[in-house]
């Protein structure tokens, strides 16, 4: 089966001044495909506001995402962390309904005093009561997808993800390649390494499907330090070797662009990749 991926910026392009709801005119006038939807703030675009940019994104076919907001962690020892962190993904839900968003990314949260095995199922106790809130709202047709993350005091490995998603139905994994390479001290160094990562996800969770995110990244023992341009060629991971494998994996893959160049680094990208198929 031949694959394909689609590529475009994490937020509104640098080059694009104009409102929201027509971004995804300006993204496919680049060249670009795909869209991931900054709340990262809070969640405040309004009802009319996410149903325009709905219709905007599928008149130019282009994939939308979320990223619902940072302070989130459902593996808080406070309870009223917990409580907050399950209304903030509620009021995501609702919205990436409204704009169609295909996939709601979220960090799960930090392992704090626990034990990464206690983190993770204080975590999955927390993702039942969300759940559970968003079955009695009547809010339905949504995926989660928590992203791997790039500290080493967060929890979301890759594992993690993946034990998460095979958790609970709605939800599917975001690969920060960058994170995991982040957390792992410089794991990804070549095709093979990121083959490893698609068999795990296939085997695990039976999917040919899959969000990611992609920077380059600097990285300190603790894990994620900064995001880097693609130039910048003395940061990881490489990104050829990532698209040679998308290639040859055949699966649908989404390429978020989390580098500070944004829509500009999403297009070298994209033209990396047309010149491998
Ligand atoms: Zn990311």
């Amino acid at each position: 089966m031949k694959g394909k991926a689609y590529f475009g910026p994490a937020g509104n392009p640098i080059g694009f001044n104009g409102p929201t709801v027509e971004v995804c005119d300006y993204i496919r006038s680049i060249g670009l495909d795909a869209y991931e939807y900054q709340a990262t703030y809070g969640v405040r675009i309004k009802k009319q506001s996410a149903l325009e940019l709905k219709n905007n994104a599928q008149k130019n076919e282009v994939m939308i995402s979320m990223h619902a907001p940072y302070y989130i962690n459902l593996s808080s020892p406070k309870e009223d962390v917990l409580e907050r962190s399950i209304e903030r993904l509620v009021q995501s839900a609702r919205a990436a309904k409204w704009m169609g968003a295909y996939r709601i990314v979220f960090h799960p949260g930090f392992y704090t005093s626990y034990s990464p095995e206690e983190a993770l199922k204080r975590c999955k106790n927390t993702i039942e009561a969300l759940l559970e809130k968003l079955d009695g709202l009547g809010v339905d047709k949504f995926t989660f997808a928590p992203e791997t993350t790039g500290k080493r005091s967060q929890l979301g490995s890759l594992d993690e993800i993946i034990d998460i998603c095979q958790s609970f139905e709605h939800f599917q994994p975001t690969v920060d390649f960058a994170h995991v390479h982040a957390r792992n001290q410089g794991c990804l160094k070549d095709e093979d390494d990121y083959h490893r990562i698609f068999t795990k996800l296939e085997d695990g969770l039976g999917i040919k499907t899959l969000h990611s995110h992609f920077t380059k990244i600097e990285y300190t023992e603790a894990g994620e330090r900064r995001h880097h341009v693609l130039m910048e060629e003395k940061y990881g991971p490489p990104l050829e070797p990532l698209l040679e494998a998308i290639t040859e994996c055949g699966w649908l893959v989404t390429v978020i662009c989390e580098t500070p160049f944004l829509e500009k680094d999403a297009l070298i990208m994209k033209s990396m990749y047309d010149a491998l198929i």
